[in-house]
């Protein structure tokens, strides 16, 4: 499930490796991967372009072709992008290869096949990306933004903070370990929170999403850098997918309920629903 750390990770990637190159041309081995414009137009707009510049907004992964178009990746689920054949079956889940110059080539795989690709101008680009909510890493998202932005509303923080609209980037896993390093229950009422919580809060995104991009983000299941090698942020993870299994800051267990649709994963001492005994200076790290 790439987020916006994984997201990150493939980007850099791309801009060591593939910036610079060109591409011949594209094979669409799935069709239900092209969402705009059709297959056809699609591919003839992927042949013989220079790759300018790659970027990340949000969980959108941006590539800049010399065209002026851009193509622009949703990974979903389990989307990887590879430079290295994959070996791995089945072979359904290979969904565009994209021939570069130098005989090399770029896959799209997805056993989920959930991802989604967009030939878009640079206008249709801009709408695309108008509706998202700010970049939790950069120096403009301030502690006072949330606040304003969702601090009256009466829904329960967890969805909230997954709303791409409110806030960029973040996903299932790590909206878990925000929640638990604020000291936060995803069931909690936005318009509950006090503003020491707020402040947590921030901080908790902040470092969260900074140390998975650090270390090159989350492995899971699916997903694999641009040279098919995991991440290694999965043996930071305090809570997500740890139920049953002690919770690191206290005597009790991590659970996993759902909450609003998603399993979520907490632990139920630390983050108390009615936010008593909090104190959100809390850093476990
Ligand atoms: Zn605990």
């Amino acid at each position: 499930m790439p987020e916006l750390p994984e997201v990150e990770t493939i980007k850099e990637d791309l801009r060591g490796l593939v910036v610079g190159s060109t591409l011949e041309w594209a094979e669409v081995l799935a069709p239900s991967l092209v969402e705009q414009p059709s297959t056809e137009e699609f591919v003839g707009r992927l042949e013989g372009v220079g790759i300018t510049g790659a970027r990340r907004r949000a969980k959108h992964l941006i590539v800049e072709l010399d065209s002026g178009d851009s193509l622009v990746f949703q990974l979903k689920i389990g989307g990887q992008l590879l430079l290295v054949p994959p070996v791995e079956e089945p072979l359904t889940a290979l969904m565009l290869v994209l021939h570069l110059d130098g005989d090399r080539r770029l896959f799209l795989r997805d056993e989920t096949g959930f991802t989604r690709a967009r030939m878009l101008d640079a206008g249709e680009l801009e709408e695309r990306l108008s509706s998202l909510g700010p970049e939790p890493l950069e120096d403009g998202f301030e502690a006072d933004y949330l606040p304003r932005a969702i601090g009256s509303r009466r829904a329960q923080i967890k969805p909230l903070l997954l709303d791409q609209k409110v806030i960029s980037g973040i996903g299932n896993i790590y909206v878990d370990e925000i929640l638990y390093d604020a000291r936060l229950h995803p069931r909690r009422k936005a318009n509950t929170l006090s503003e020491e919580e707020w402040q947590a809060l921030h901080r908790a995104i902040r470092s969260n999403l900074a140390a998975g991009v650090e270390h090159r983000g989350t492995t899971v299941r699916l997903y694999r850098d641009v040279l098919d090698r995991p991440g290694e942020h999965q043996n930071y993870l305090r809570v997500f997918e740890k139920h049953g299994q002690p919770c690191p800051g206290c005597e009790g267990e991590v659970v996993r309920e759902k909450v609003s649709g998603r399993p979520s994963h907490f632990c139920p001492a630390c983050q108390r629903e009615d936010g008593s005994g909090q104190d959100g200076q809390l850093e476990l790290r």
